[in-house]
C-alpha cells in the first residue's frame, strides 16, 4: 500500500519555492516528532495536516507525552488564522476512514473557520450531512432487499429511493455537538479495550468525539459548509456535492498561497526562540 504521508519523501522532494503542488512537495515545517503539510483539496487558504512522523494509524493511538507538541502546533496555527486570515480554528479527525485512499495514517485537519459561527449554525450544517449521509441507519429495505452497506445506505437516499429504516434512526447532531475544550482522544492504546475508531471534531462554539458509522471526508464535507455559509440556510447539492472531495478538485493556488504565507509568518515568530525547534522546508 502507498504511503501518502511519508516524511522523507517530503523532505526530498518539498523545494524552497514550489511551483505547482504534487504528491510529496508541500511541506512547510517540522518539529522533532511532527510535520505539517499543506494539504490537497484546499478550499481555502490556510488548509494543513498536521502528521505524526511515526507511523500511527490514528491520532489516538500517539503517546501522551506529545500532546505537549500537539498544543505547540495547534497553538501556533490557530494565533496564524486569527493574526492574518482573521479566522477561528476547525479542527478534525477522520479517524480510520480511508480518506487518503492510501495507508492509513494519523493526520489532523487544520481549517480556518469563519469568526461568525454560532453554536446552531454547526448544528444545522452537521445535521443536513449527517441527513445526506444516513448517519444512525444501520439497515434499510428496498424492494424487499435489505441494505446494510454503509456507502449503499448514502447512495439510496441521495437518490432519493423509496426505502424504508429497518434498523437504527437518523442521528440529531444536538445529541453529540457540545461546547467543550480540545479533549484529544490521544494516549489509547489500538490494541486496548479503549480504542475504537471515531471521528472528532473541534470548534471553540461546538465539538464532538464520536465512534460514528459514517462514509468518507466526513469533516472535510463540514468545514467546507461552515465556510460557505455565515449564515447558514441549506446545503445545495448537484455541482456543489462533492466539491470537498480532495480528490475532486485540489486547489492548486490556495495551496502554494498556503504554504508562502505560513513560513512567512513562522519567520516573523522568531521560531529559533520557541520550544519546540521549527524547521521549515
Ligand atoms: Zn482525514
Amino acid at each position: 500500500m502507498i504511503d501518502q504521508l511519508d516524511f522523507e519523501k517530503f523532505v526530498r522532494y518539498s523545494k524552497k519555492n514550489i511551483k505547482k503542488p504534487s504528491d510529496y512537495n508541500r511541506l512547510i515545517a517540522h518539529t522533532d516528532n511532527f510535520f505539517l503539510i499543506s494539504g490537497y483539496g484546499a478550499f481555502n487558504i490556510g488548509y494543513f495536516l498536521l502528521i505524526p512522523k511515526k507511523l500511527y494509524s490514528s491520532f489516538g493511538e500517539i503517546e501522551i507525552k506529545c500532546s505537549e507538541e500537539i498544543n505547540y502546533w495547534i497553538t501556533l496555527i490557530s494565533k496564524f488564522y486569527n493574526e492574518k486570515l482573521e479566522k477561528d480554528i476547525f479542527l478534525f479527525e477522520h479517524g480510520l476512514c480511508g480518506c487518503l485512499g492510501g495507508l492509513d495514517r494519523a493526520h489532523l485537519h487544520l481549517s480556518p473557520a469563519n469568526k461568525n459561527l454560532s453554536q446552531s449554525t454547526i448544528i444545522n450544517v452537521v445535521n443536513q450531512i449527517f441527513k445526506r449521509r444516513g448517519v444512525g441507519l444501520k439497515k434499510i429495505t428496498y424492494n424487499n432487499v435489505t441494505i446494510d452497506n454503509r456507502y449503499d445506505i448514502e447512495l439510496m437516499i441521495n437518490k432519493e429511493f423509496n426505502y424504508t429504516i429497518a434498523e437504527g434512526k437518523f442521528l440529531d447532531s444536538k445529541e453529540i455537538i457540545k461546547k467543550t475544550k480540545i479533549k484529544f482522544p490521544i494516549g489509547l492504546n489500538k490494541y486496548s479495550s479503549a480504542f475504537k475508531p471515531y471521528n472528532f471534531f473541534y470548534h471553540h462554539k461546538g465539538s464532538f468525539l464520536k465512534d460514528l458509522d459514517v462514509s468518507t471526508q466526513l469533516g472535510r464535507e463540514i468545514a467546507y459548509n461552515l465556510n460557505k455559509f455565515s449564515k447558514y440556510e441549506s446545503i445545495k447539492t448537484e455541482n456543489d456535492d462533492s466539491v470537498w472531495k480532495w480528490q475532486i478538485k485540489k486547489f492548486n493556488s490556495n495551496i502554494i498561497k498556503s504554504i508562502k504565507l505560513f513560513k512567512k509568518y513562522l519567520l516573523e515568530q522568531n521560531i529559533k526562540d520557541k520550544k519546540y525547534n521549527i524547521i521549515t522546508s
